[in-house]
Order: C-alpha cells, then structure tokens, then sequence
C-alpha cells in the first residue's frame, strides 16, 4: 500500500521530524518513506491535505466497560467500584464480547491502534480480533483467583499476553507473588493498579505499615516486567523504586479527575528519571471517553496546571501516547520510521485544528484536535476504519442495557 502525498508525516522518530509533501510505502511494517513512484497495481491512497502520524496507544483501559458508559457518575472510587461490580457479575460471554467491540470500535474511529486492557480477556480478544486493533490482554487477578493453567491458555491465545492483579486492596501478598512468580515463569508482564486514591495509600501503610509501591516492592513484585497505572499518590522514594526496579507507569488524567482521586501523577519526575511513561484513559465509565486526543490534552492541561508549570510539552504528551506507549504494549510502533509496524492514523484538519502550519502541527493535534479529525486507521497494514463504524452490537446486548436502565 502506497501513502501518496500526505501533506505531513509526524514521524516521532529519534529528531522527531515532520515532513511535507512525501509517501509512505507499507505492508504490514513501514517499507519506506520519500518520494515514491506507484508500483504496478499496488494500492494507491491519495493523502493529499492528509495529517499521517503513528497510531495513538492507549496504555491502560477496560474495554468491556463500553456497556457501562454513564452507568456509575459522580461518586468516589470504592462506591463507584462497589456499583459497578453488582452488574459487572452479570456479564458474559455476550456482553463481554459485544461491549468491547464497541470500545474498540471508538478507539479505532479516533485514532487509537493498541491498548493494554484489564478484563477478563476471552471475549475482548475476539472482539479486537474482529475489529483489527492490537490487545494487550490477560486475565485479572481478584480476590485471590489465579490458574496457572489459565495463564498458559492465556499464552496460547493472547498475541500480548499480560497476567493482571487488579490493586494491593483487592488481592492478597500470596496471590501478588503468585501472579509475580507465574510471570515471571512465562515471560509476560504485570499490569496493576497503583496508589490511584489516598485511601488506598492510608489502609496499605495501616495494614502492612508500608505505601502501595513500598509494599509491593517489599514483596519482590516491582520490577521490570511491572506496568503500574494511575500513581497519583506517589512518594520521593517510591519514584527512586520505580525507577532502580525498571518499571513503567501509566498517566490516566481524566479518569482521576473524574473520580476525584486527588492526588499528583508526578510527569517530571518520572521523566527526568527516564521512566518509561504512557498515558491511558482508563474505562469508559470513569472517563467517559475513548479518545486519545481529549485524553492527550487533559494531560497537558492537568500536567501545567499542578506544577504551576507551562512547559510541559505538547510533544512530550504526544510521547507518551505513541512512542512510550508502545514500549509499555511491548511493540515496534509508535513511529513511521522504516521497519517499525504499520500502525498508522490518517486525519484531516478541521476547523478545530486551524490554521494548521508546521511549527503549530504538535500543539494543535493535543489541544485541539478530537478524534473525529481521523479518516483513516490503518494496522498492521491493513486499513481498519475507513469512515464506517457498525453498531449492531448495541442490540446484542440489549437486555444488559435495559438491566442498567433499571438498576437502583
Ligand atoms: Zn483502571
């Protein structure tokens, strides 16, 4: 497939260079970008006046909660999770797989080309099957439910597999090292939610006499194999943790806000240490979106604004949901550079994104530009949102619909 003619290519590569007027050759890896003459017969798109920029990663969601959007609002976190789950113990395979099909479907429609999701994988790997986007998935460990031999049908399934423990107040230290013993037996990465409220914060040190990121590496479990969301209660010397153990974090600004968690995920910090960071919407019931350009502006919004600080960088957001995201999904993506995947979303500027220049393209797309902009996803060289998103889902889980219209 030949690019012809996009009028900019945000590359992200190491100069993060933005070119004008050049194609993009690719297959199911970027082949080359220049001045390109059509093969014979090859699969030509005109991008003229086209943005082409790598797909955005959403580093830390719930895709199944698609359903769910709007269901629980305006409530702390533990009365939130509590409401939640009085429904989510109704789900099935039905709903499991319709509802993230959804998800995936508003994230491909705005840009969004991988995702690291927590839930119970066995219908949202078909569903992001069905809709092309790539998955990180794994089965979430909660109140002490862990199956080695789930973890190997997990592998044998999962493109990119992921064994999740759903925080330190919702699962034992037995089945925390459990989960980090099995990981580490198999390859596969860790994904937990961590010191995302005060609360949480308070009963950790109460119970263990330690802070979440303290406990866990007193466990032996903070390592780098470990990807750690929300962290808005973070101290000095958990970063350094963070930081000597190798692992990664997850920024998820609106879903905090939203929940009202308090609290400061520490950006700079992490980024003077070289922390590999990436940003996540978290689901669609505490956001509500899935959108990774609002969630991109939310961050650079909420980043100025806690360190009284302007200079946090649109670009520097940008990292977070392309090339840092792909390093947490564990892909070579989040660059149109040759050799890297062929994950890449097309937009074309509209009245939110004008004028549109080089020197004013970063800024643009994070604070003003919303996934309705995209045109085109492409992944893995195939061209997975072309304008059309099907709804029919939605009907197959109408009486989980009617369920939550009803819920008291
Ligand atoms: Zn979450």
């Amino acid at each position: 497939m030949l690019l012809k003619n996009c009028r900019y290519i945000i590359t992200q590569n190491e100069n993060r260079d933005i070119l004008e007027n050049k194609d993009i050759r690719l297959a199911e890896t970027i082949e080359e970008i220049g001045d390109i003459t059509p093969r014979s017969g090859e699969q030509v798109i005109d991008c003229k006046g086209l943005i082409a920029m790598p797909g955005l990663i959403n580093s830390h969601t719930h895709a199944a909660m698609y359903v769910m959007r709007g269901f629980s609002e305006d409530m702390p976190l533990f009365d939130w999770l509590n409401r939640n789950w009085k429904v989510e113990d109704k789900y099935d395979y039905n709903i499991e797989y319709n509802s993230s099909k959804m998800a995936f479907q508003e994230m491909v429609s705005t840009g969004t080309t991988a995702c690291l999701d927590m839930w119970d994988p066995d219908g949202v790997i078909e569903a992001a099957r069905d809709v092309g986007i790539r998955l990180k998935a794994g089965y979430v460990v909660i109140n002490d439910k862990l199956e080695e031999d789930k973890v190997k049908d997990l592998i044998s399934k999962a493109e990119l597999p992921v064994i999740q423990p759903h925080a330190v107040y919702t699962v034992s230290e037995e089945y925390l090292v459990k989960s980090k013993e099995l990981a580490d037996r198999y390859k596969v990465d860790l994904h937990i939610h961590a010191s995302e409220t005060r609360e949480e914060v308070f009963e950790c040190k109460k119970k263990t006499g330690k802070l979440p990121v303290e406990y866990l590496d007193s466990i032996g479990f903070l390592d780098k194999n470990v990807i750690l969301a929300h962290l808005g209660w973070v101290a000095n010397w958990e970063i350094e943790l963070i930081k000597q153990r190798g692992a990664k974090v997850v920024h998820c600004p609106a879903s905090n806000m939203k929940l009202a968690t308090g609290g400061f995920f520490p950006y700079k910090e992490f980024k003077d240490r070289e922390i590999v960071v990436g940003l996540g919407t978290d689901g669609p019931v505490s956001n509500n979106s899935l959108d990774m350009f609002r969630e991109m502006r939310m961050m650079a919004l909420k980043q100025k604004d806690q360190y009284w600080d302007p200079s946090i960088k649109a670009q520097d957001v940008l990292d977070t949901a392309t090339v840092n995201g792909a390093k947490i999904i564990g892909i070579k993506a989040g660059r149109i550079s040759q050799g890297y995947l062929a994950d890449i979303v097309l937009l074309k500027p509209n009245i939110h994104m004008l004028p549109l220049y080089k020197n004013n393209l970063i800024s643009n797309l994070v604070y003003s530009a919303t996934g309705d902009a995209v045109v085109k996803t492409i992944i893995n060289g195939r061209i997975v949102y072309d304008g059309h998103t099907d709804y029919s889902p939605l009907d197959n889980i109408k009486d989980f619909i009617s369920l939550l219209k009803n819920f008291k």
